[in-house]
């Protein structure tokens, strides 16, 4: 009985755990995508980010953390593109009225409206750049590098986003936080430099239907490759500061790392090459203002230093090694 209520308490804070990992590309992923972002842009604009890294780093995951605190939040970080239909997806709207005018807000809102969602912030960003407002660029620029970084990740683009629906409950964690945390200091971010975004709308829609084309590998592969190893190869426990938890194994994440063929890295690679690219879009259509001119007021410096102090990790919390600056290619 005993054993019972205590492999019954143990699912319960697995299956805990595993919801609260259920975040976008994992806390570490939208860190190193909106930070590996900055080196891309051009020397005007260098400087200002530059000075303001440390915040547009930590507060990548700004938008995940107040999911449940803000209405009409959560929708924005996904689409379930599977929802419209085997081959709807394709076909759907580009333009927030006419999806509205077709499916109704509703239904939108429901299932998701990511690529919607880097178009706003995408607006509001070159907004605060025209009125130089130094604080509400700094947090929009961390707020649109985290939509963006949603719009690369797979299972942001269906229903079964935890593989709940396939047996692969877990899934999504695995993909952006376990594998990301294991292999991104081994990854290329050397992504070249910003470059304008002509149609962000289209390029917004770009992210989010790459990435449900590779969804079926990341299902598939993962499903195979259960089979073959089993249960026990699977997973493993590891103690992180005072707990234990059930992570998918090192053999068996390096075994679907390997199969997946560099395609966490692509998608993470895709994603900080166009954050960096709507920065600069943005930064260009609000007529190349001077941000080394722009400066905090005493008071926004003080909030901004306050928003930081929270997203430290707590005493017992070790957090794996962040990338600090792409690697230069020799001969660059
Ligand atoms: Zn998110």
């Amino acid at each position: 009985m005993k054993k019972i209520f205590s492999s019954l308490l143990f699912s319960i804070f697995l299956s805990i755990f595993c919801i609260t990992n259920a975040y976008s590309w994992g806390f570490y992923g939208h860190r190193v995508i909106n930070r590996m972002a900055v080196y891309t842009l051009p020397p005007e604009m260098f400087g200002f980010y530059k000075a303001h890294i440390q915040y547009i780093t930590e507060n990548a995951v700004n938008p995940d953390r107040r999911r449940y605190a803000v209405e009409g939040e959560a929708p924005r970080h996904y689409l379930d593109m599977d929802i419209y239909g085997d081959s709807a997806w394709l076909k759907l709207p580009h333009r927030w009225k006419d999806a509205v005018e077709k499916y109704s807000e509703d239904t939108l809102m429901a299932y998701g409206i990511v690529p919607w969602t880097v178009e706003k912030f995408r607006w509001k960003l070159t907004n605060a750049m025209e009125r130089g407002d130094a604080k509400a660029i700094i947090r929009l620029s961390a707020d649109l590098g985290h939509y963006i970084g949603d719009s690369h990740v797979p299972l942001h683009s269906t229903e079964n986003y935890n593989g709940q629906l396939s047996g692969q409950y877990g899934i999504h964690g695995f993909w952006e936080s376990r594998l990301p945390e294991l292999y991104a200091l081994q990854y290329d971010f050397f992504v070249g430099k910003a470059q304008y975004v002509e149609n962000t709308q289209e390029r917004a829609w770009e992210a989010i239907i790459g990435s449900h084309i590779a969804l079926d590998s990341v299902l598939r592969f993962e499903k195979q490759l259960t089979q073959q190893m089993g249960d026990d190869q699977k997973w493993s426990y590891e103690t992180r500061g005072s707990t234990t938890q059930k992570l998918y194994s090192r053999p068996f994440s390096k075994a679907y790392h390997d199969m997946l063929n560099g395609q966490v890295e692509r998608r993470m690679r895709q994603s900080i090459k166009t954050v960096g690219d709507f920065w600069l879009t943005c930064w260009v259509d609000a007529g190349q203002p001077d941000l080394n001119k722009l400066l905090l007021s005493d008071k926004e410096q003080e909030e901004l230093d306050k928003e930081m102090k929270e997203l430290e990790p707590s005493e017992g919390q070790s957090a794996p090694t962040l990338p600090q600056k792409p690697r230069e290619h020799e001969g660059h």
